[in-house]
């Protein structure tokens, strides 16, 4: 076993050109073996600490130990350590699958090994695809290229730049076994993502980064616990004065001039809650012609930490 932890991340800045401060001295150390997720709104930094670490950018302050390299004094041995999968495809359109993983492997200055490469593309079912330009791929197959890119030169950690926005459930729930795959192999992964239930599936641990600071690093169960917030909406056939009083020891509220009953609930709660407040509303004799579900954003998580920073 290591002693290191595979990501050391230490008083990481950044300030752009422009002056723009993107991310202000960043601590995270990652153990091997983990999932961990980064959380956090558009332009949060999440892109920036990434391509730090991966040598793309370069840091203003601080310094990354990759399994104990630094990213900048040993960037050949640190970057041989790390597998990238960016948000978008970047190749050449003509090029095979097989090509194109090949390519990327020798990239890293390693000798061939077909048979690995193979295994690689089996798992993500592009095996059969070998032989097909890229350009002919449909967009879930690219995707899937992507991974096998980055894992070609057997990296022991894997950085996935939100890897699943834009894409259908479906291929959601692919890559999510992708990851669990190599979770089960070892690999060290840190994602990024706007979805929390994305963070919730997958990660071991959750960091929040809001404007350039990392906010918040946390078990996801104890973060779901304490933030995660669901809720359910009835559109009512008729509005109410105000929500019935023995309606049961539930959060509830009406919304839109009483035309909709809402209830807040905590995202880990027991799966029998929605059938049993259905079966309430139902025997109160109040008539609904619509129901909506949705989970707390992420915007609703902030606010509710930033209530609580300010609060204590
Ligand atoms: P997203 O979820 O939209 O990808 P992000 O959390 O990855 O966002 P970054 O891409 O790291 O965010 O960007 C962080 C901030 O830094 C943004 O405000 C962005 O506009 C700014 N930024 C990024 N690259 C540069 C650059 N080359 N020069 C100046 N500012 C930049």
């Amino acid at each position: 076993m290591d002693e290191l932890p595979a990501l050391r991340i230490s008083e990481l800045s950044k300030r752009y050109g422009n002056g723009f401060q993107a991310l202000s001295r960043v601590d995270l150390d990652i153990p091997a073996g983990e999932i961990f997720a980064l959380l956090g709104p558009n332009g949060a930094g999440k892109t920036t600490l990434i391509s730090i670490i991966c040598g793309i950018v370069t840091a203003s302050h601080g310094r990354v130990l990759v399994h104990g390299h630094d990213h900048q004094l040993e960037y050949r041995e640190a970057r041989k350590l790390i597998g990238l999968v960016p948000q978008e495809l970047h190749t050449d359109a003509f090029e095979t699958v097989w090509a194109t993983v090949r390519f990327s492997r020798g990239l890293f200055g390693l000798p061939p090994d077909d048979a690995y490469l193979e295994g690689v593309l089996r798992d993500l079912s592009l095996w059969d695809k070998k032989s097909t330009q890229i350009r002919m791929l449909s967009g879930g197959m690219k995707r899937r290229l992507l991974i096998a890119k980055a894992l070609a030169h057997q990296p022991r950690i894997l950085f996935l730049d939100e890897p699943t926005a834009g894409v259908d459930v479906e291929l959601r729930r692919t890559l999510w076994e992708q990851v669990e795959r190599l979770r089960q192999r070892g690999v060290t992964i840190v994602l990024t993502t706007h979805y929390i239930q994305e963070a919730q599936e997958l990660a071991d641990r959750v960091g929040i980064i809001q404007q350039g600071q990392l906010r918040l690093v946390e078990d996801t169960a104890v973060l779901m616990q304490q933030l995660g917030r669901r809720e359910l909406r009835l559109h009512l056939e008729q509005a109410l004065d105000q929500p019935p009083a023995d309606i049961g020891p539930w959060d509830v509220r009406l919304d839109r001039d009483g035309e909709e009953l809402v209830l807040h609930f905590d995202a880990q709660t027991d799966t029998q809650l929605i059938p049993r407040f259905l079966a309430r509303v139902q025997e109160l004799g109040i008539a609904y012609r619509d129901i909506r579900t949705s989970e707390s954003s992420l915007e609703d998580i902030f606010v509710g930490l930033l209530n609580e920073q300010e609060a204590a």
